[in-house]
């Protein structure tokens, strides 16, 4: 069983992988949906369509020995790191939270989380049309008792988390004129009350903000980023957001 979840999580992160490249910020929904199914994947050098083989995750990647098949153009790391990632993240959640709604939330989540954290960590934007369904499918899954929260406490969690960074980024615009936050890390942080009750979001915020200073400070002094002004901080949302939810 356990492979099989492993295996389910190496396609999770070959799917992630492809929504993530076919990501551009000027697509409307319609046009990123269809790019991310009616597309087939094909070699970014000869643009030569993959046969269904090629597609098999992990598999694909050892036999061809890294290249394409037919210009034998390196294919890059960042596929199989996902994949394994991706794999390997499915595999802990099973053994340790066993088969049970909650683990498939978990599993849902941690997917959904990485493609946000990838898209905002490359574009510094987090788009209405992909933070929203996460808001309804957790309002969805309250509804029906399939997460740990009832429809109730997840609206009330939805309305805390809006206003809990609604309020100092606006109240920072006031005084500075300038943007601390962005409007889609606000949006963000709503979707993810969808999930959890209220009384746990100071702490994916406390554990969040620190992520950000953590990831600022490396950045600025380890690698001498002296002129980094600005960081995504929905990363650290997603990271923290998945963790509280994992451990509650
Ligand atoms: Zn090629």
């Amino acid at each position: 069983m356990l492979m099989v979840i492993g295996c389910l999580g190496f396609c999770v992160g070959s799917f992630i992988h492809v929504a993530y490249c076919r990501f551009s910020p000027s697509q409307t929904p319609l046009q990123y949906l269809f790019a991310i199914t009616i597309k087939r994947s094909a070699c970014p050098q000869c643009q030569t369509k993959l046969t269904a083989w090629q597609l098999i995750p992990v598999i694909s990647w050892l036999i061809l020995k890294r290249r394409c098949y037919v210009c034998q153009q390196q294919i890059a790391s960042r596929y199989i790191v996902l994949e394994l990632l991706m794999g390997l993240l499915f595999m802990l959640i099973v053994m340790t939270k066993g088969i049970n709604n909650h683990s498939l939330i978990l599993m849902t989540l941690a997917s959904y989380f990485v493609l946000l954290a990838l898209i905002d960590f490359n574009y510094y934007l987090l788009p209405d049309f992909l933070t929203q369904p996460l808001m309804w499918l957790g309002l969805i899954c309250a509804y029906f008792e399939l997460s740990d929260i009832t429809i109730k406490s997840a609206l009330t969690s939805i309305l805390f988390s809006y206003l809990l960074l609604k309020i100092p980024a606006t109240v920072f615009y006031f005084i500075t004129q300038k943007h601390g936050l962005g409007q889609g890390d606000v949006k963000l942080f709503a979707a993810i009350g969808a999930w959890l009750p209220y009384e746990w979001l100071p702490f994916v915020l406390v554990l969040a903000s620190s992520i950000g200073i953590f990831y600022y400070l490396c950045l600025k002094y380890a690698l001498k980023q002296k002129w980094l002004t600005v960081i995504p901080f929905g990363p650290c949302l997603l990271i923290s957001g998945f963790l509280i939810d994992y451990l509650v």
